[in-house]
């Protein structure tokens, strides 16, 4: 029989993109597997992505990553969306199905859903607290709402974004959706089960900040999670910690949505472990 040598392509398209870890964990798990596959991490700017797009094609790539500032800018390229995929309306993972169309998904929310599911915890009738309504806030507000969470409130800095969020959440989740204004040290409402940082605060190098949030209004009941993987053990989940919660770190929703996007390319299972250990390698020498 003849050797086939062409290995299959998936990949990132981005810019910046030169910091991008996802293609060192796809490849680890590729090579665990035994699987003829290789991520490619692309400099694409928003001028070059229509070709990025035909390059897809042309090279009979299996999928691709999107980062910023494609995630939006691919939805009129795609043939099918996932029901949250739609519900976000942003894309980060392309799936080119065998009939050739192309399928988009967004596993960000969905690793995080994971993440927490790998730590038994389940979002059924659960009261979700989520700062930030950036890309990752909105992938996780709308993932704990479609999974069952009873209440989902958004708290932002920015009033508007916050507003538009949980419009979206009320519009087509069964969650009641709330909204508020981030204004100085946010306290906790006890009845939350679970509390989100999904800003940017506490991301390496700036590993000293802290989300202003009222950390003694925090308690044992509580489960508290982040979205910074680097550092993966921040200020916030040790803070969170102290007070007893049960706490998540963003670096299992990284490498769970990793495993979203293998498995979603290749039909394999994903080795989680071996993609959640090379991220911490990668960050430890950061
Ligand atoms: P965006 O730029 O889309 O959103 C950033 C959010 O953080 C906004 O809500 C912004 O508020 C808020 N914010 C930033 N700085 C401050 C501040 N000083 N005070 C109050 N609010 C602030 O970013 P993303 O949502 O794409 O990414 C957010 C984080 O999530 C990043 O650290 C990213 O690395 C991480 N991430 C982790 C993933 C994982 O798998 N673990 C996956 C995806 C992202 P405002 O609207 O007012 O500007």
């Amino acid at each position: 029989m003849e050797k086939n040598y062409r290995a299959q392509l998936v990949g990132v398209f981005g810019d910046p993109v030169d910091g991008n870890p996802t293609g060192v964990m796809e490849e680890a798990a590729f090579a665990a597997c035994g699987l003829n596959y290789r991520y490619l991490t692309l400099k694409v700017t928003k001028e070059d992505f229509p070709d990025a797009m035909k390059a897809l094609r042309a090279f009979h790539m299996r999928g691709i990553n999107l980062t910023m500032p494609h995630k939006i800018t691919v939805l009129p390229y795609l043939d099918t969306l996932s029901e949250a995929a739609r519900i976000i309306g942003a894309v980060n993972t392309v799936v080119v199905q065998e009939d050739g169309s192309l399928f988009g998904e967004n596993t960000d929310g969905k690793g995080f859903v994971q993440a927490l599911l790998d730590q038994k915890m389940t979002l059924k009738g659960k009261n979700v607290t989520i700062l930030g309504a950036g890309g990752a806030a909105r992938a996780i507000a709308v993932e704990c709402a479609l999974a069952g969470a009873s209440s989902v409130l958004i708290v932002n800095r920015t009033e508007e974004r916050a507003r538009e969020l949980a419009d979206v959440i009320q519009k087509n989740t069964s969650a009641k959706a709330l909204w508020q204004k981030w204004e100085g040290s946010l306290r906790i409402s006890s009845n939350t089960d679970l509390l989100v940082n999904a800003t940017s605060i506490g991301l390496h190098p700036d590993s000293d900040s802290l989300p202003p949030v009222d950390y003694d209004t925090i308690h044992a009941g509580m489960a508290v999670s982040d979205v910074v993987f680097n550092p993966a053990d921040t200020l916030f989940l040790r803070e969170a910690a102290k007070r007893g919660a049960k706490t998540v770190n963003g670096l299992g929703m990284l490498a769970r949505q990793g495993a979203l996007n293998f498995t979603l390319w290749t039909g394999v299972p994903a080795p989680i472990p071996v993609m959640e250990e090379t991220l911490r390698r990668e960050f430890s020498l950061s």
